[in-house]
């Protein structure tokens, strides 16, 4: 309770990251706001406010974006605040039935296993079609989840081991995410190619979990702290450079880990090939394309790392890039936001599709592949066919050498 009084006294109430948030921008609420919202956890915390169902539903209805930190003049730790609140109210809050169903899949290797079986059943049968028709995820209250999956594609296994194809410069450990692991094969895959191609040997040690972003944000710190020593038991003691994600929403939370040897290690994909000087224009076959270039608030306020895909994207010979224009703040994914918050999410959706579509691109691609579930649901929604990837992948598509064909 001292934490969480300390970093609310931070707060000077200046006001200034109120342009920067998103549900405040939306309601116009000041408890909708970053500073609304310390003052409620600070008059809590003090004794003043009572828990209620109001107070929780305002600190929940936070994104956890944290483009208020990015702007606080103060250095208000924004993120620990509300995850620390969380934790306190843990009792008094439920997770959703799809929220509870995430956690448990990104929780075990047998879950994992049996949700790839269940996905493929589900979506090459004619069941997801028989379901849809018949509204059973609704009934069953798992629309928000069965609207996010992709096509299914059958996963090639994973080596623990990919050697570099040119002559060795380094040894990165590969973070793949309970979700890349699940639902983004191509982004793994390309992320191996794309590496292996640039001279390093990538490691992917198959003890790794989940980086537990999902259960801090619910609150659960045992959990996160005991997800986050898997991962750091996982990777250690392997010489490694650096350890890679194709997921700034895992980064980002892997980043601020306790265990400062590992956090430190933890880069952005496209971030570390341009840190590298990796410069595979030669390789690139080109592109005349336009592409409209996503960055997710976990890599924008939290890594600070944004520069990366777009200079990686920038070596595709003939590529042309847009990006979104800074008045389009978070996507509305946010985690499992997008599940228990749809009416906010789909807000925050339409404002960024109405701006990416402007310039009619070929491919949006985005460093998150939370942020690319939600934008291609919304796309499919609207019928629109736009691509959605990962800029790694888009580059490894482009790549000359198909080692790994
Ligand atoms: S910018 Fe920082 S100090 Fe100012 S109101 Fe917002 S959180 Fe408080
Ligand atoms: S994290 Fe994002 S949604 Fe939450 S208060 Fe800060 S700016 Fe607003």
């Amino acid at each position: 309770m001292n934490n969480l009084l300390a970093d609310a006294d931070l707060c000077v109430k200046c006001g200034l990251c109120l342009p920067h948030c998103p549900t405040y921008n939306k309601t116009q609420n000041e408890n909708e706001s970053p500073r609304g919202r310390i003052a409620l956890i600070q008059a809590w915390a003090g004794g003043h406010l009572e828990t209620s169902k109001k107070l929780v539903e305002h600190i929940d209805n936070c994104l956890l974006c944290r483009s208020c930190e990015r702007a606080c003049p103060a250095v208000v730790p924004y993120g620990r605040l509300i995850n620390n609140f969380r934790e306190q109210i843990r009792t008094e809050r439920d997770s959703t039935l799809a929220v509870s169903l995430l956690k448990r899949v990104s929780h075990s290797k047998a879950a994992e296993h049996l949700a790839q079986s269940g996905l493929k059943f589900y979506q090459t049968t004619r069941l997801q079609k028989a379901a849809r028709l018949l509204k059973l995820p609704g009934l069953l209250r798992l629309d928000k989840v069965d609207r996010l999956l992709p096509d299914y594609h059958e996963p090639t296994p994973l080596e623990p081991y990919y050697p570099a194809i040119i002559e060795a410069r380094g040894n990165v450990g590969l973070f793949i995410g309970c979700m890349g692991s699940l639902l983004d094969h191509e982004t793994v895959e390309a992320a191996i190619k794309v590496l292996t191609t640039a001279g390093f040997n990538v490691l992917i040690p198959e003890q790794q979990t989940c980086c537990g972003a999902l259960d801090l944000h619910d609150g659960d710190n045992e959990t996160f702290e005991r997800l986050a020593a898997i991962n750091c038991s996982a990777f250690t003691d392997k010489n490694l450079n650096a350890i890679v994600t194709i997921a700034s929403g895992c980064g980002s939370q892997m980043q601020e880990y306790q265990q400062a040897e590992f956090a430190e290690k933890i880069v952005d994909i496209s971030q570390f090939l341009i840190k590298s000087g990796c410069d595979l224009s030669d390789q690139l076959t080109p592109l005349t394309a336009s592409v409209c270039l996503h960055t997710p608030c976990s890599l924008k306020n939290v890594m600070h790392e944004e520069q990366g895909a777009l200079k990686l994207l920038q070596q595709v010979p003939d590529i042309k890039i847009t990006a979104l224009p800074a008045s389009i703040q978070c996507c509305g994914s946010a985690g499992s936001y997008m599940l228990d918050h749809p009416l906010m999410a789909q807000a925050l959706l339409n404002d960024l599709l109405g701006a990416a579509l402007e310039h009619s691109p070929e491919y949006l691609v985005s460093s998150n592949i939370g942020c690319a579930l939600h934008i291609s649901a919304g796309l499919r929604e609207r019928g629109i066919a736009l691509e959605v990837l990962h800029p790694v992948a888009l580059i490894a598509r482009q790549l000359k050498c198909k080692q790994t064909d």
